[in-house]
């Protein structure tokens, strides 16, 4: 099955953990994905991706500067001609409690999870308002709707984004352009690899499927709301996380 055939799509934070994963299920699918991602371990992963016959690329480009996220979008359109999906997957934690957090720890967070966002769909939409098609999908997180001990900025930034979808769900829908959200709950990946092992056990004894996440499961969440079967849902933000909230 090829739901994505002949589609282009840029992955922000494609080098590894869910973005990689999302690289892998849409290159399957038929797309052709560019990653865009701060590591260099991102060529590696459009590398292994043609190997097996798929088409990949690898830019390295922060999401936080807009200038040079600009010119890549230009770049994606005069190599392919247009840009079909965006998914906004970059982010980074920097936790700690509201009284111990410094300003520049709110702000790195701020910085690359809620305006990298707004950068890269700046520089991406023109192109899809001109060829009136496109998919937006950005990452919120479970913590985006419960809030978190020790995140009081990667919080605040995953509950921007179930705001901003729902707002560029009535800005873009006219240009048969979508906005949805994919909350995840607590995904097996370098993030939250940190975390010590007991409140991970933890919090896998709190989720009613009783397991962390895997990439694939966000990756297909994503895939869904890539694909056309999706082409009604608007400004929605879809749970992902066992049951837990
Ligand atoms: P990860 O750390 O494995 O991957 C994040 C990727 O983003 C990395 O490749 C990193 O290099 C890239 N990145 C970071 N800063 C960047 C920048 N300035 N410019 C470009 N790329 C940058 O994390 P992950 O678990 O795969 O997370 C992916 C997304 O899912 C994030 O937005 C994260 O907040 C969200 N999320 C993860 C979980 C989880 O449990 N893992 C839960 C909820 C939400």
């Amino acid at each position: 099955m090829s739901r994505l055939q002949d589609k282009i799509a840029i992955i922000t934070g494609g080098a590894r953990g869910i973005g990689k994963a999302t690289a892998e299920v849409f290159t399957r699918e038929g797309a052709t994905v560019i990653i865009w991602d701060m590591l260099d371990a991102g060529e590696a992963t459009a590398r292994e991706l043609r190997e097996q016959g798929h088409q990949a690329e690898f830019r390295k480009v922060s999401v936080t500067d807009a200038p040079a996220l600009e010119a890549a979008a230009r770049e994606v359109v005069e190599r392919y001609g247009r840009i079909d999906i965006l998914i906004n997957n970059a982010g980074i934690t920097r936790d700690r409690s509201l009284l111990k957090m410094s300003q520049a720890e709110w702000e790195q967070v701020i910085d690359v999870n809620l305006n990298g966002v707004f950068y890269c769909t700046k520089a991406v939409v023109p192109y899809m308002v001109e060829k009136q098609y496109g998919r937006i999908i950005c990452t919120s997180s479970v913590v985006g709707i419960t809030g978190n001990f020790g995140q009081t900025n990667y919080s605040a930034t995953k509950a921007a984004m179930i705001g901003m979808v729902k707002t560029w769900a009535r800005e873009l829908g006219k240009y048969n352009i979508t906005a949805n959200a994919v909350a995840p709950g607590f995904i097996l990946t370098d993030m939250t690899d940190q975390i010590p092992e007991e409140v991970r056990n933890q919090t896998v004894a709190g989720i009613p499927v009783k397991r962390m996440g895997v990439p694939e499961d966000i990756a297909y969440a994503y895939l869904f709301l890539a694909s056309e079967e999706a082409s009604y849902v608007n400004g929605h933000t879809l749970s992902v996380n066992g049951g837990v909230a």
